[in-house]
This record gives structure tokens, sequence and C-alpha cells, in this order.
């Protein structure tokens, strides 16, 4: 009988085990994490705030059914050695120490937020993701009323918002000029920042924590032209990978993500790697980016299982596609990304339509007149229409396709393509 070890049984390690145990029956699975409690929904901390669930735990998303499943699990064991050549994985839980061997090896050990140096042993600092830094980060907020965020993308904007409908004072801290660069233009940045402004935020841009000062009071932090009293710092950047276990053997990328073919197989073709923990190549820029995002961790450990159960599948190119909400603002992104555009001096030209009580939509066309972006914000759901787009995006409709299209009429439902169809009309006017 076969034996797959998997590694981390967070949002891809679990659906790795399940995916596997459905397509093979036979198969001996064995999941070891570090963790008692996973996968966790990370922003649990903003559902709690929100009042859209009452307790941490609330946020586990997946039943306890895995030995049930025949599925061997080891919650609250950490893997400290791989031996490569014998195929053998050595792990503990701080008191018993244990090894097994596989056949196959799923590493599914995600992303962390890593504190920098100059905050290590400060107990004032805090950062989050699993369940139990959740949980004291949570704890914190509680006691405090000023919090420093550090970080202005989904995480820290997500986490101030929270934090501002609880009456605390939030202070946010981003080095760059714009919010959520990553995802949106210039103008939905400038249209963030006076909300945040608007709702008692204070915004330091440009700006980055040269010292930090722990008292018994709080913090004091010294930034580049002033300092700041605050009572806890919580940390929303510096996601890197859970990889450090794979240095010694495993073919890395430059941001210490590990390298995997288009089948999910790192270096050692028994060993596959998803999740957080690897960088796929992009379909617009070709170039590998870091996956991030619980959607794309649950989708490459499908496809690991898929491939381990011998029904080879290729990993398609990544679109990277994301959504949030601010202030009763839906936003969503897909594809293309002003950043992305400016970063691999890609040209393109972009159609605005719609507004913002309903939905304002941003599109991005290529020199082949090929839909490859898309920014949204307003006040309907979004989340259909993202989906519907990248669809667009992936099988390369030009914005005559886009314009020639026609869709579903339901008299008390408001379809969102008219709002494409529109934008293909300006666009193929002003050709
Ligand atoms: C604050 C925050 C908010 C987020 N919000 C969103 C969101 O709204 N939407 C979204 O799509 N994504 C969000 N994300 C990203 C999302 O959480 C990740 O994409 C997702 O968790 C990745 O899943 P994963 O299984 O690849 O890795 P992870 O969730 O990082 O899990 C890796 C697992 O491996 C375990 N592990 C690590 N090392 C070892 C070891 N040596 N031995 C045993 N076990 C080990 C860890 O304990 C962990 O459980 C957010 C992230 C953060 C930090």
């Amino acid at each position: 009988m076969k034996k797959t070890l998997i590694i981390g049984a967070s949002h891809s390690g679990q659906m790795a085990a399940r995916e596997l145990r459905r397509l093979d029956p036979s198969r001996k699975i064995i999941l070891i994490e570090k963790e008692k409690t996973t996968p966790f929904i990370a922003s649990g901390i903003n559902l709690v705030l929100s009042g859209h669930i009452c307790d941490l735990k609330e946020a586990i998303t997946a039943p306890a059914d895995l030995e049930k499943i025949g599925i061997k699990t080891f919650f609250g064991y950490k893997v400290t050695k791989i031996m490569w050549e014998y195929k053998k994985v050595y792990f503990t839980n701080g008191k018993n120490f244990y090894e097994e061997t596989y056949d196959e090896l799923i590493l599914a050990t995600g992303a962390k937020q890593y504190l920098p140096k100059k905050y290590e042993g400060m107990s004032k600092v805090y950062s989050y993701k699993s369940f139990s830094e959740s949980e004291s980060t949570l704890a914190a907020i509680e006691k405090s009323n000023c919090i420093a965020i550090s970080g202005v993308g989904y995480v820290g904007l997500e986490l101030a918002e929270s934090l501002l409908n609880v009456g605390k004072k939030v202070v946010l801290i981003g080095s760059g000029q714009h919010l959520v660069h990553e995802y949106y233009n210039e103008k939905i940045s400038d249209f963030l920042k006076n909300k945040f402004k608007e709702k008692g935020a204070s915004l330091y841009l440009e700006n980055q924590i040269i010292k930090i000062e722990e008292g018994n009071k709080g913090l004091s932090l010294q930034l580049l032209q002033e300092n700041i009293d605050c009572d806890i710092l919580i940390i929303a950047k510096n996601s890197r990978p859970n990889s450090s276990l794979y240095w010694d053997r495993l073919i890395l990328l430059p941001d210490k993500t590990i390298k995997v073919n288009q089948y999910l197989q790192t270096n050692y073709p028994d060993v596959y790697a998803i999740g957080d923990l690897i960088a796929l190549p992009d379909l617009i820029t070709k170039k590998r980016v870091r996956l991030s995002l619980v959607m794309d961790a649950l989708q490459t450990g499908r496809i690991a299982a898929l491939n381990i159960a011998q029904k080879k599948l290729a990993v398609p190119e990544h679109l990277d596609i994301s959504t949030t909400k601010f202030f009763d603002y839906y936003l969503g992104s897909v594809g293309l990304t002003a950043r992305k555009a400016e970063q691999n001096n890609l040209i393109y030209e972009q159609i605005t339509v719609g507004d913002l009580t309903t939905t304002k939509a941003t599109v991005y066309i290529d020199s082949q007149q090929r839909l490859i972006g898309a920014q949204l914000i307003g006040k309907q759901p979004i989340q259909s229409f993202l989906d519907l787009i990248a669809v667009l995006i992936r099988s390369n409709w030009t914005m005559e396709d886009i314009y020639c299209n026609s869709s579903a009429f339901f008299p008390t439902y408001t379809s969102f393509t008219p709002l494409l169809n529109e934008a293909a009309g300006i666009y193929l006017n002003e050709k």
C-alpha cells in the first residue's frame, strides 16, 4: 500500500489529504501539523471584531472528520528534519519523537508573517495568521486603545477598519505612497485614504518605523519625521514562505519559495509543494508570482493530489484574483493591475464605466484588443463579476467578442455584463 505524508494541515494540506483520500481510498495518508487546530481563517480577528462570529474558534473551517475518513493525523507535531535519501520525516510534539517513511511527500507549510529583528523580544508587538497567534493578538487588542498597524495592504486595512468600527484609535504606517497598491490604482487608493481618514485613522505613508521603545504602558515609535505613542503595534506585512526546512536540498526561487514544475513536483519527483509555499508563472506577465490566497492553496492541493493519484494534470498559469470590502464598498481586482503594468513595462489601454452606487469598473486591454485585467469598486457585491472576468481573460476574449455578447435578463436581477458591453463599445468607438 502506498503511503503519502503531508506536512502542514492548513487550507492546502487538508485539501490535498481529502482529495487524495477521495481519489484513492486504499492509500495510507498521514497529515502532520504543528498547530493544534487548522485550517483557520487568517482574518478571524476581523470576523470577531465585526460580530460575524462570537469566538475565534468559529473561524476554524473544517470539521474534525479526518480520522473518520482514514487520514492519520498528528496535530501539535512539528516536522524537524527530512532525510531525503531515505524518504523519511522526523517530527515531535516536544516530548516524543517520531519518524515516518513515505512514497510521496507533500509540502504544505505555507507562509508566515515574519517580525523583523528589531522587534524580537518585545511583548507589545504582534503579528498573526494561525489560530494561536490570533488568540494572543485579539486578547492584546481587547486591552488596548491605540493600535498602530505597519502595512497598508489587504491585511492591514481590513484590520484597521475592524478596529475603527469598535472604537479603537488606529495609526496606519505604510512604506509606499498608496494603499493596497498591489491590486488597485492611485484613484482607488486615494478614495480609500479619504475614507480611512474620515473614519478617524491617522495615516503615515511613505514612512517607516526607525526605532521602537517598549515601556510599561505602551510603545514609542520613531518614524521618519515624528514620534508616535501607541499601546500595541501589529505587523501586517512581511509574509514569507515557511521553507527553511527544505533549504538544504530543494531548488528555491529568490524569494525562498520552492520551485515546482507544472505538476507541482519539486526537484525530487516524489516530493510535491503547494499553497503559499510556491510561486507559479503569471498568466499575464509569465513571471513567477508567489501564491498568497486561500483559493490558490485549495486548487494546488487538489491538483497535487490528482497527480499523485496518477491522473496527470498540469497546473494552469496563475491569474491573480482578489476581493475585499471596506466601509460598504466591495472591491475586487483580477489579472493585470496598474502595479504589474509598471513593474513589467506592459502597454495597455484602460476604460472606466459605471459608478460607485452600483459598480465602477476599470478594464485593461492589451494591444491585441484582449481583456487582460479589471478592477472593480462599488456598493454591489462583485464576486461573481470578478469570476466572470477571470474566465473571459483566460479564454482570450477580445473587446469585439465582449461587445457582441449578450446575457440573460431577469427583471429583478441586475446583470453585470452590460457594463462590459459598454466598456467594449467605448473602446471600439475610440479605435
Ligand atoms: C492576516 C491574514 C489574512 C488573510 N486573509 C485572506 C483572505 O481574506 N482571503 C484569502 O484568500 N487569503 C487570505 N490570507 C492568505 C491565506 O491565509 C493563505 O493564502 C492560506 O492560509 C495559505 O494556505 P496554505 O495551506 O498554503 O498555508 P498556511 O495557511 O500558511 O498553512 C501552513 C501550515 O503548515 C504548518 N507548518 C509549518 N511548518 C510546519 C512544520 N515544520 N511542521 C508541521 N507543520 C508545519 C503551519 O502551522 C500551518 O498550519 C490571509 C493571510 C493573513 C496572514
